[in-house]
Parts: C-alpha cells; structure tokens; sequence
C-alpha cells in the first residue's frame, strides 16, 4: 500500500467496490509499458510481442473461469459485456424481441433492459425471495417463443447471494434460450466454472479481482452468435473493435494469474475473517439484522441492517475513523436512491436505508476486523441516542 493508502484508509473494506491493484500486477503492468509500445495488430516483431502477451493474458483469465482461450473477449469494463450480452444477442436474433432478467441486477444490466425497453424490446423482471434467490417458477413460466436471452446475476454486489445458474441453464435449454451471467462479483470469490453453469455468456471485470479498472472480458461460448457492439476494425476477432487496451489486459491477465495460484487460499482466509466479523457485531450490537442468503452467497460480503438508523450517518462516522465501507453498490452510494436490491428482497425503505455494506478482500487482516468491532458499537450506541427515529418497542 502507499503511504496515502496506509494515512486514509486503515481499515479499506468496501473490496466488493473495487480492489486494490495487487502490487505483482502494478509491476508487470509497469514492465510492460517500459518495454512495450507496439500495436498488437502490426506485423513486425514490435507488434507481435504485444500480440503474445496479450494472447498470455486471455490465457489466465480464461483459465481462471474454466474456459478457453478462443472463448474470451477484452472489453472496457464488466458494463460493456453486460451492455454487450444483451445487444449483441438481441442484434443477432431480431425476429425474437423479448428477454428475461432479474430485479436485483447491477445497473449495467437493469439499465440497459430499460433502454431495450424503449426500443420495443419486452423485458420480464423474475422477482427475488427474502435471501435474494430468484423466483425460479416464475422464471420458467416467462419464458416465450420470442425470447432472446434470459441474464441472470451469478452473485449480488450489494448482498452477496449466489444465484442458481445451473438451473437457470436447464429451465433455458428445455426452451432454446440463451443464458448470460453478470459474474463480475463472483469471479476471484468463489470458484469459477462456465462449463459448469453452462452458460453461453458470462461477464467478468479486472478490477474486482485486485486488478485494473478499465478493462473487463465476456465470456462467448464456443458456437454462440452474437454480434458486434462496438464496430470498427478486426480486433478481437472481428467482434470487438478498437486498438486494444494493452496495458490493462497485461494487468488483467496477471490479476488472473495470481487468482489460478493463490484464489483458493485467499478465499478460505477471507472468509474466516467476515465470519469473525459477523460474529463480533452480533455479539456487541443489539438489533442487527443480516440481508443476502446465509449459505448461498460470497463469503466475503456481509450486508448488515441498523433498524432506526441512516446509513449514510453510519459510513460517514467510520470513515471518520479510516474504514472504509458502503451503503450499496458503487455505481449508486452518492445518490439518495433507496437501494433496489433492497426493496426487492422485502425491506420497508426505512430499514433499506439503514443497511450498510462491508466487504473484505485479499489485503484484508484481523487488524481490520478488530478495527471496526471496536469502533463500529459505539458509533451505533451513540447514533441510536440521538436518533428520533429509534422504533420504540
Ligand atoms: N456487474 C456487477 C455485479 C458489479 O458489481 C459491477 C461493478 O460494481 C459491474 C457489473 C460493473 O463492472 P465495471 O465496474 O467493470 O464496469
């Protein structure tokens, strides 16, 4: 960590926001733009060495989910191939003018299905229950001649649940129906298999996984259409165009890397500490109560409610402290929004906007944990004194 890193943040745990870039990445990354300038597409030797290594880099990240090398195309972010997942498909069948996904997505996807939906396109929401798990009936039974693409979530950014994508598959294939997974906040937490899920598309992000911003793959089953979102030249096969990214998929394909080494380890440690972390807040602070599903989700994410509470009040006073921690996903924490994943699991927005989001990650240690058991019960004392809202019972 940098200095500054070390003065403002002492306790960073908001790793489901992003992740710090992990040192073995910054130095290929710095590596590689010392020694590389060429253009991947030319044919000289200057360009072909870049062409390797970014061949090396698909490489990892496709092996880091179980696919193949040919299977896996960079993009700019996981909200390009979320973007992309569904235009492409649509674009690709546009006799069929229907898709289905869920209430609890990321806005890469929900935001994107209201945009389709201006265009004529009809989109099913399948409904979630109380720990986030989609409603799989109802799934089934949205399911039409005209359907194009069902995209499911694999796990929630905001509280952690695991979808059932597997059966999601089944469900899909009985009807011919193409299934993409938002895996963004699953890739590098739990262990990845798209053979295993079986879907046809899959989105993954190099900044979750200790990583750089900027740049992001889709996963494209081998033997799946879909067409072009960004059209320009012949990279990436011819359904991505734009010079490539170079220093960010060098930074991607090494984060996957150390994910194939050390993802394991890293998982099993992590989750010892947020369950240390859980453990200690149930026991010091009165009338908490957790959201997401107990078992099936992230081991790392732990979305707690403060009855009573903002909690913007809360973030604002750890942060006073130097832990960092959420209201909600990063793409909506600065607007006053009540969280959607929240209201969709059943909260009353009262107690929606008294949930805040701690998420731990590979740089994580006891020290962090212990930081906030010993900050976090008082500021909660102190706020539930001089809350006028505190429920009386
Ligand atoms: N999908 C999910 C579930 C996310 O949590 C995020 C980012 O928070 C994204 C998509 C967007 O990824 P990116 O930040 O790479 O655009």
């Amino acid at each position: 960590m940098t200095e500054i890193q070390k003065k403002d943040t002492l306790a960073y745990l908001d790793n489901n926001a992003t992740t710090p870039l992990d040192p073995a990445v910054a130095d290929k990354m710095c590596w590689f733009l010392r020694e590389h300038f060429g253009n991947p597409s030319s044919i000289y030797p200057i360009g072909r060495a870049v062409k390797e290594i970014i061949s090396q880099a698909r490489e990892n990240v496709a092996r880091a989910m179980g696919a193949q090398r040919s299977e896996v195309f960079f993009t700019s972010s996981g909200t390009e191939s979320d973007n992309w997942a569904i235009r492409g498909v649509l674009d690709t069948y546009p006799e069929k003018r229907e898709i289905i996904t869920s209430t609890i997505e990321h806005p890469a996807i929900l935001n994107q299905a209201k945009y389709c939906e201006k265009k004529g396109v009809r989109v099913t929401y399948v409904p979630v229950d109380s720990f986030g798990i989609i409603d799989l009936d109802f799934l089934r039974a949205a399911i039409t001649p005209q359907t194009a693409l069902i995209s499911i979530m694999h796990a929630n950014n905001e509280i952690g649940t695991i979808q059932p994508i597997e059966a999601v598959v089944s469900i899909a294939r009985e009807h011919g129906v193409l299934v993409h997974s938002d895996a963004v906040q699953s890739f590098g937490k739990i262990d990845l298999d798209v053979a295993k899920l079986g879907v046809d598309l899959l989105s993954v992000s190099g900044h979750k996984i200790y990583g750089p911003k900027g740049v992001g793959a889709l996963y494209v089953r081998k033997g799946v259409d879909i067409c072009p979102f960004i059209h320009g030249g012949h990279q990436e096969r011819g359904i991505r165009a734009g010079t490539e990214n170079t220093i960010g998929i060098v930074g991607f394909g090494e984060a996957a890397r150390i994910l194939i080494e050390r993802g394991k380890k890293d998982r099993e440690r992590i989750e010892k500490l947020t369950d240390s972390l859980k453990k200690g807040i149930e026991e010091k602070i009165p009338k908490v109560k957790f959201n997401g599903h107990p078992e099936k989700r992230v081991k790392n994410t732990l979305n707690v409610a403060f009855p009573g509470l903002e909690s913007e009040a809360i973030l604002l006073a750890l942060a006073t402290k130097g832990i960092s921690v959420s209201t909600g996903s990063a793409c909506s924490s600065e607007s006053e929004e009540v969280s959607a994943v929240l209201l969709s699991i059943g909260l009353r927005p009262e107690i929606a906007r008294s949930c805040i989001r701690m998420s731990l990650g590979r740089f994580s240690t006891e020290e962090h944990v212990q930081a906030v058991l010993s900050e976090l019960p008082d500021i909660i004392l102190k706020l539930r004194q001089i809350s006028a809202f505190y429920p009386e019972e």
